[in-house]
């Protein structure tokens, strides 16, 4: 797969692209992460990306015309699926995760300062929201969507066989889960878990998955 990110602020990926898993699946050969400064595409010699709202109002938008330029510059990205990030896109859930970790070509774009021409919006097939608040760029929201979707990809896991029992994957929450020692500070791991009978375990995790999400997150079992 291959992801392509258009950021003001192309530092601000380092670390995250830089370490752990993501780290691992660009060096492997999973994933392939560039990443386009489109203030290289600006037109003026002060290299301004942003101007004045018409109509007024306070902070400075995006213009449209960098970002068509950048993205006209990507080899493939008439085919690729592009995403604009912004507070009034989709949510973004797991199963967005899902369905784009089998897209062979990802662009996101960042947006930044008060917002964006509206005519940005009409060159990308998608906007997300990473949750209802508002941040002060698209950077961190492109980090999140990269990381889920990465960790999905073909071989990119150490054990691929967990993704399908994290939460949200089949519209649950993850059932608790436990480690050495069998009792800490008088709390003790259930005795089921440490029973040896797998089916007994999985019916423990089944039922105590159901609890959770009926407990934390009744909005899910409801849309299931
Ligand atoms: N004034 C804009 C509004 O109310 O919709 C918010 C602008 S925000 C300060 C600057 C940029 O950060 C946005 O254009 C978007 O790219 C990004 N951003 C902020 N919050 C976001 C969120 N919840 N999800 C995705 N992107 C977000």
């Amino acid at each position: 797969m291959k992801i392509t990110i258009l950021s003001l602020f192309p530092e601000m990926f380092t670390g995250v692209f830089g370490e752990s898993m993501i780290k691992r699946a660009k060096e492997s050969g999973a994933v392939v992460i560039d990443i386009v400064d489109f203030r290289d595409f600006a037109t003026n010699k002060h290299r301004h990306v942003d101007d004045y709202a018409f109509g007024g109002g306070a902070g400075m938008l995006l213009a449209v015309e960098p970002i068509d330029r950048a993205l006209q510059s990507i080899e493939g990205y008439q085919t690729a699926t592009k995403i604009l990030l912004t507070p009034q896109g989709v949510p973004f859930v797991q199963a967005e995760a899902i369905r784009l970790s089998k897209v062979e070509h990802l662009i996101l774009i960042c947006g930044h300062y008060e917002g964006f021409d509206e005519r940005i919006r009409s060159l990308v097939d998608l906007e997300i929201s990473i949750g209802d608040y508002v941040l002060t760029g698209g950077e961190i929201g492109a980090m999140a969507i990269a990381d889920s979707v990465i960790r999905l990809l073909p071989g990119v896991l150490g054990s691929p066989e967990s993704a399908p029992h994290d939460s949200f994957y089949d519209g649950l929450l993850e059932y608790p889960q436990y480690t050495r020692p069998v009792e800490y500070k008088g709390m003790k791991v259930p005795d089921v878990l440490v029973s040896g009978n797998h089916a007994e375990i999985d019916k423990w995790r089944r039922e105590q998955s159901l609890r959770r999400t009926m407990e934390r997150r009744p909005d899910l079992l409801k849309k299931r």
